[in-house]
């Protein structure tokens, strides 16, 4: 882009204006604001994308750097209790929850509001399809490691209970209580466990 400058003398000439891209734009009139020609102090001179500890980016990672993905989740009132609780939880097995706890959990919800599920087949508000939905959920959080999917599992020395990650658990595990080694169940349910690092990120009492 340029303008064309017209002096007093016959001759014309020209002065090349660069023009800074949008992103270089927004960021100096937030961080530099220029006012009536005279450049402001701002408060935000020191906006980054990140804070110090890189937290704010990697609570962006969890949603593959989607703000709708982040806004969804953290304005959908089920969901965030949830996590508030499972943050601040004391259990010594961790801050784990299974689906058919979810599922008592939202009809507990219902019925507080004076409503209940019907039957399958009469309405579409009815048991099967609340935990269709919250499966799906549950997926979806699961593939942004929002929840990790792990077992609690209980030594049959110490009766300590602790929660392990899927990828932790082989048919001999050790206990990290007694140290001791545990034989894992045969058939085990999954528990879903909040992310520690948006417990960190997020419900912290600073
Ligand atoms: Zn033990």
């Amino acid at each position: 882009m340029s303008i064309i400058i017209t002096g007093r003398e016959t001759v014309s000439d020209s002065l090349p204006i660069n023009v800074l891209p949008f992103d270089e734009i927004a960021k100096q009139i937030v961080t530099h604001p220029i006012l009536n020609s005279v450049q402001t102090a701002s408060a935000y001179s020191h906006v980054r994308y990140n804070d110090d500890g890189g937290k704010l980016r990697e609570f962006f990672n969890l949603f593959q750097n989607s703000f709708n993905t982040a806004h969804d989740f953290i304005t959908d009132k089920y969901w965030f209790d949830l996590f508030m609780e499972m943050s601040t939880s004391s259990k010594v097995e961790g801050d784990c929850i299974s689906l058919a706890q979810l599922k008592d959990r939202y009809i507990g919800i219902v019925e507080s509001l004076d409503g209940k599920l019907g039957l399958k087949g009469e309405t579409w508000k009815n048991e099967e399809n609340l935990i269709y939905g919250l499966t799906d959920t549950l997926t979806e959080l699961c593939e942004y490691r929002v929840l990790l999917k792990g077992f609690i599992i209980k030594c049959q020395n110490c009766f300590s209970k602790y929660w392990y990650h899927l990828d932790e658990v082989k048919d001999l595990i050790k206990c990290r209580g007694c140290l001791k080694e545990i034989n894992t169940a045969v058939e085990m349910k999954f528990e879903y466990k909040l992310n520690d690092l948006l417990k960190t990120i997020c419900f912290k009492k600073w």
